[in-house]
């Protein structure tokens, strides 16, 4: 690990001065993904600035049920609030698919959405890789490809975004709060990352020293019937090779308003409007799941690779999201 300064800043103002004045400086949250990259060369920071104790940990109550929750809260605090546990549980179960009992003690809330892909070739320093080195080329194209991108991916990149909390985030239209130099800004979490494009290297719209400070919940009483899917290649501590965090409102055999979105299967957390859009109205039933999963995947592309590639993700995300959408419409039905 390559020597750096840390500085230890008296409130969020200072610590995005201090990022935001130096092109070599991170913030350090929970330090789950960061501490990682420090030790494996990956980040190589000349200044670290810590944010232990500047963030709020609250979960506080506004308008409708709505919620705003501190930047600072754990991941496993999160989950394990009641209010989130009824009112948003599909995002209470992405929370607990995600990573170790440990490691959910540490993340932060704002940290989860800023994790780095877990692309075995981005964390290799020895191979090229466009994320860390823009022009360097893409080792994973041509390479071990099952966990990579089969939606937006790009010539230049074609990762994955890891965290299952952004992708119950994205479905819930959650809106990021955000303190930068000049000032607070709101950005909503579906426009939050990037997809890959010719500049890889940029995860998300956030400029540099921009910090999160807070992300909103807004009230949906659709989300209170809502569930998060995942399948990985083991029961747990695994990234998702397919995940969907879907709400649906079924009355009377039909779906009124649906919310799908996908992870592990694209550079973001992939909002499935193109799905929504066919369920919404349609009867509940496998013929419209189908139909959704078709619309939205009529644009997926399989990589192929040394390991076998990754085509089966596409039928595996049809089932997961058929069978996500039926356990639904089986509570929901009225
Ligand atoms: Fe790097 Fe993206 Fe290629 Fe992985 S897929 S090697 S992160 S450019």
């Amino acid at each position: 690990m390559k020597p750096f300064d840390y500085l230890s800043p008296a409130d969020p103002a200072a610590a995005v001065r201090g990022v935001a004045g130096n092109p070599d400086a991170v913030f350090l949250g929970g330090g789950t993904n960061l501490v990682d990259h420090l030790k494996l060369g990956v980040a190589e920071p000349r200044l670290v600035v810590g944010l232990a104790g500047l963030l709020p940990t609250e979960i506080e109550e506004l308008d409708g049920g709505a919620l705003r929750i501190g930047a600072g809260l754990s991941n496993s605090e999160l989950a394990a609030d009641p209010r989130v546990r009824a009112r948003f549980p599909v995002l209470s179960q992405a929370l607990l698919s995600g990573a170790s009992g440990q490691l959910r003690n540490m993340a932060t809330v704002g940290g989860n959405p800023l994790q780095r892909t877990r692309c075995v070739y981005f964390q290799d320093v020895t191979t090229p890789c466009n994320k860390r080195e823009p022009g360097a080329g893409c080792s994973a194209i041509g390479g071990w490809t099952r966990h990579h991108a089969v939606l937006g991916a790009s010539e230049h990149c074609i990762a994955v975004h890891p965290s299952d909390m952004a992708v119950a985030m994205a479905a819930l239209e959650a809106r990021v709060r955000v303190l930068g130099p000049d000032g607070e800004r709101v950005v909503p979490f579906v426009d939050l990352h990037r997809l890959p494009g010719d500049a890889p290297e940029r995860d998300t719209v956030l400029e540099h020293g921009e910090l999160i400070t807070a992300i909103d919940l807004p009230a949906q009483p659709l989300a209170r019937r809502s569930a998060y899917r995942k399948v990985r290649d083991r029961a747990s501590y695994a990234f998702a090779l397919v995940s969907v965090a879907a709400a649906l409102e079924v009355v009377d055999g039909v779906i009124v308003d649906a919310r799908v979105a996908f992870g592990g299967v694209a550079h973001a957390p992939w909002r499935a409007y193109r799905a929504e859009e066919v369920l919404r109205g349609s009867p509940a039933s496998e013929e419209s799941y189908r139909a959704a999963a078709d619309a939205e995947l009529a644009d997926a592309r399989a990589a192929e690779g040394l390991d076998g590639g990754n085509a089966f993700k596409i039928p595996l995300l049809r089932r997961t999201l058929a069978a996500t959408l039926r356990e639904l419409a089986g509570e929901d039905t009225r």
